[in-house]
């Protein structure tokens, strides 16, 4: 463990659903959403009460979605102050909103910044409009533009923009294009992420009745060796397999997801790790809502993590970040033969490069950095 403590607050609603989208949402709906914010309430009540919650204060602060940014300033910094008020947070703490660039206003900005919100995180997913069309992604690139001027205006030194690629009908020309006009915007920060393809979704529906292409995963790779020449080349560090941030900018809350740090997590569908055990909130507001008006916990499914669980996450997820992991952290949580075996079958075949202090995915192995985790465990 890495002695790192998050809180994750899942806000459950966006305007309309991204055709892409397979996240746990609804669209938004104002009284809906007054009704949330008083079961979260208690949900952060619950907790504050609890002995283990003393001594532990949290280190980043993240509230995603879902669209934080549909409540509307006042009410995200009324969440903030009810957390503040509830749990301890560490002089440094990064707090992040995820945010729609059309959904906040200079004034909302300013305000966030105000009221301590440290890191703005912009979903732009591509500066191109067709392509912004063709995934059901609501806006305009212009937008993402305009929010960024406006959070630098309002004082954010932490600014992130998540890009997807592989998406349909994209070339890897317009990706190129799009990843220089985020680098002409200067954010601290940039998340790339493949598209993949959720069953359940439009997009799924869409490909399959061909009204989308299918993915195209050599393009897939060619775009992702393009993001990491064009941001390099602008001075951004990969320092995780989808992350690249200017130094000293990386996202401590991610951090701790691939260091084996703990997080609580609060609202809908909401996962955590906490504690030593593993604990899901159920995917349904209502049924989150009835579970917290009888003070109840809105829990889905928990289980202590067995060593060899732990082992497994602390190898899977530290293997995402770039520079690797200790090589002494597979002996030290217990590896046995079979483990040895694999790592040599993964070194030959140039999945995994090992040193004398450092295990790590190499180029190869990031692109299949499912499948080595797959064969480990
Ligand atoms: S805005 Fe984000 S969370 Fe909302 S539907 Fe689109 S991808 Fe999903």
């Amino acid at each position: 463990m890495s002695g790192l403590n998050g809180l994750y607050i899942h806000i459950p609603f966006c305007r309309q659903r991204c055709d892409f989208c397979s996240f746990y949402l609804e669209l938004y709906r104002d009284q809906a959403a007054t009704a949330f914010l008083s079961a979260l309430q208690i949900e952060i009540g619950i907790y504050a009460q609890r002995e283990e919650m003393q001594g532990r204060p949290f280190q980043s602060v993240y509230f995603g979605g879902g669209t934080p940014t549909v409540l509307g300033a006042p009410r995200l910094i009324g969440m903030l102050e009810n957390v503040r008020t509830a749990f301890e947070l560490s002089g440094r703490c990064e707090v992040t909103v995820e945010a729609h660039p059309g959904t906040v206003s200079k004034q909302d900005l300013r305000a966030l910044a105000e009221a301590g919100v440290t890191r703005i995180s912009f979903g732009a997913e591509s500066m191109q409009d067709h392509e912004l069309a063709l995934i059901g992604r609501p806006g305009a690139a212009c937008e993402t533009v305009t929010a960024v001027l406006h959070a630098r205006e309002a004082g954010f030194a932490d600014i992130n923009l998540d890009l997807m690629y592989g998406l349909p009908d994209q070339s890897l020309d317009s990706w190129r294009q799009s990843l220089e006009r985020c680098v002409e915007m200067s954010p601290t920060h940039l998340s790339c992420y493949a598209l993949t393809i959720e069953s359940g979704t439009r997009l799924a529906h869409n490909i399959s009745t061909h009204s989308r292409p299918a993915l195209d995963e050599e393009l897939q790779v060619a775009m992702d060796e393009a993001a990491q020449e064009i941001l390099s080349r602008a001075g951004y560090e990969r320092y995780e397999i989808s992350n690249y941030a200017m130094a000293g900018h990386e996202c401590r809350h991610n951090l701790l997801y691939w260091t084996q740090g703990e997080y609580l997590g609060l609202g809908p569908s909401a996962q955590s790790l906490w504690n030593g055990a593993r604990f899901g909130n159920v995917a349904n507001l209502s049924a989150y809502q009835t579970a917290l008006a009888g003070r109840r916990l809105p829990l889905s499914d928990r289980a202590v993590l067995s060593e060899e669980e732990r082992l497994r996450d602390a190898v899977i997820f530290g293997l995402r970040l770039i520079r690797g992991i200790p090589a002494q952290h597979l002996h030290n949580h217990g590896m046995n033969y079979g483990h040895e075996i694999t790592i040599e079958e993964l070194r030959r075949d140039q999945l995994i490069e090992q040193d004398e202090s450092t295990m790590r995915l190499t180029v190869k192995g990031r692109r299949y950095a499912d499948h080595v985790a797959e064969k480990l465990f």
